[in-house]
């Protein structure tokens, strides 16, 4: 147990200097916590089992400001007898060894977004407007951060989006975060009180990282979705759920949230009273409008959303019921969304060749998220295949079995993406790859090429994640790229005539 009482309402003011800490991981959150604890005199050790020369580097700037760093296998086996406090990563397994020691041992365990959240504490204080959800995330965020930023507030974007929010407090100048959380982050946090938050859908994805003995597969997605559900807690201004997912407003009608915070759905089609959705060819807000003076407030046009598929139009409205909450002018959310440049890897248009259609979303790295993909095409010869992590995809193919002109599969469970193929779309033609390496997205293409007609798309939607290949999803999309531009078109062979 942890004998320092301050712990529980510990701020930036807190007895640091007598407090030992150790920040479990040392990525990118963990270096900017482990970096921010010193920074207030905090005793700090960091564990981490990598080795790579990224790790080194950070490792010995912190040495230098006093942090003891351990890196490499066994580095996180024990809990340092003197840990008054754990700062765990966003990844690690609750069961990792270090953290059931801590849970053992009674010392509190904190996530880097839970230490950010205390040390704004009580001079650096900044409204959050929170985004989860199981896909999405990173989206909304952007479109939020545009918004915000068109209504000409100092904007930070923040959290599971790539810059630790601890980062954005040490460096001041902002009156918002625009802040992507993780249900891993939210995992680890217990005092968070969003200004708004918005849980965007839920379905299953990461249920590896809740797996325990005993556990059916309903129990994780529960435990998961208390994880998301937590974003909602104290909530002042806007609770905002998807009106397509009850459960999502569920779990705002479940949440303690601050009195007077307002529950507010968002719809891809016609919204009712306090909704934001779509009417004719406008999103609209009838929500966050004088209800005596219109009944709906045009916000911006279905154009202004690109990609243009109808699950972006929802992450569009999602982050627009967090900006109006914020107080966001109508004209910034049209402006915001048009300013925007779409993230890449996801649903970018690569090339066209010989009347087919490369479309890059590798970030779609589940099936939910193929699922939205495969919805936005016509004729499809989809590419997909990765870790699967724990989910399944026979609903995901018998929805879409009537569009898939093939499939072109590679990676760890290509057998199970095979199975539900072969169980739902057994008339589908289906080429499996078994090439163990990253060179297998060449094949995977020039196949997926020879399958196509002009008119149809090849789909990268893996379904799964890439790191049983690839360093990332980016990587993986790269080579996707690379290997449609590799392409040789057959349509004006030499010597005809151009
Ligand atoms: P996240 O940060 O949650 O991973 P992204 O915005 O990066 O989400 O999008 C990841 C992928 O999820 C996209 O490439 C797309 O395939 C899919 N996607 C995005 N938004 C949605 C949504 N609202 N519903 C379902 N799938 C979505």
């Amino acid at each position: 147990m942890s004998a320092l009482t301050w712990l529980e309402t510990a701020d930036r003011t807190s007895p640091w200097p007598g407090a030992t800490v150790v920040v479990a991981g040392l990525g990118t959150s963990g270096f900017a916590a482990a970096d921010a604890l010193c920074e207030l005199g905090a005793h700090v050790v960091v564990v981490d089992e990598g080795t790579s020369d990224a790790l080194a580097d950070r490792a010995g700037l912190l040495e230098h400001l006093g942090a003891q760093v351990r890196l490499g296998p066994g580095a996180s086996a024990a809990l340092d007898d003197r840990a008054d406090l754990v700062v765990v990563s966003p990844g690690w397994h609750p069961d990792a060894a270090l953290l059931l020691a801590a849970g053992a041992r009674g010392v509190p365990i904190w996530g880097d977004v839970e230490l950010a959240w205390r040390l704004m504490f009580p001079d650096r204080v900044v409204p959050w407007l929170g985004v989860t959800g199981t896909n999405g995330k990173t989206t909304t965020t952007q479109m939020l951060a545009s918004m915000l930023a068109a209504a000409g507030h100092r904007v930070a974007t923040v959290g599971n989006i790539g810059r630790p929010v601890i980062e954005a407090i040490n460096e001041g100048g902002y009156d918002v975060f625009a802040v992507e959380l993780s249900s891993f982050q939210l995992h680890w946090s217990q005092t968070l009180r969003l200004r708004s938050a918005a849980v965007l859908n839920l379905h299953p994805d990461h249920l590896e990282w809740y797996a325990r003995p005993g556990a059916t597969e309903a129990d994780l997605m529960r435990d998961y979705g208390a994880d998301k559900a937590a974003i909602f807690r104290g909530v002042e201004a806007a609770c905002v759920y998807n009106v397509a997912e009850p459960a999502t407003r569920a779990m705002v009608e479940e949440a303690d949230v601050t009195e007077g915070a307002r529950a507010i759905g968002f719809t891809t089609g016609i919204p009712g009273v306090g909704m934001l959705g779509v009417v004719d060819d406008l999103l609209v807000d009838r929500a966050f409008i004088d209800q005596r003076a219109s009944s709906a407030l045009p916000l911006a046009s279905l154009a202004d959303v690109r990609p243009a598929a109808p699950h972006n139009v929802a992450n569009a409205l999602a982050a627009a019921a967090l900006a109006r909450s914020f107080g966001v002018p109508s004209g910034a959310v049209a402006e915001g969304l048009q300013r925007l440049v779409p993230g890449g890897h996801r649903i970018a248009t690569v090339e066209v060749v010989d009347g087919v259609t490369y479309v890059d979303d590798s970030k779609a790295t589940n099936p939910h998220a193929a699922d939205a993909s495969l919805r936005a095409f016509g004729t499809i010869v989809w590419v997909a295949g990765g870790q699967a992590k724990g989910t399944h995809f026979d609903d995901l193919v018998a929805a879409h079995a009537s569009r898939l002109r093939g499939a072109v599969l590679f990676g760890t469970d290509r057998a199970e993406l095979a199975g539900a193929l072969a169980r739902r779309a057994p008339g589908v033609p289906v080429v499996v790859l078994d090439g163990a390496d990253r060179a297998v997205m060449g094949e995977a293409v020039r196949r997926a090429a020879t399958l196509a007609r002009p008119g149809d798309t090849v789909l990268l939607a893996p379904g799964c994640a890439s790191l049983d290949m690839w360093s990332g999803y980016d990587a993986r999309g790269d080579d996707f790229a690379a290997a449609v531009r590799a392409l040789e078109p057959a349509g004006n062979p030499e010597g005809e005539a151009a």
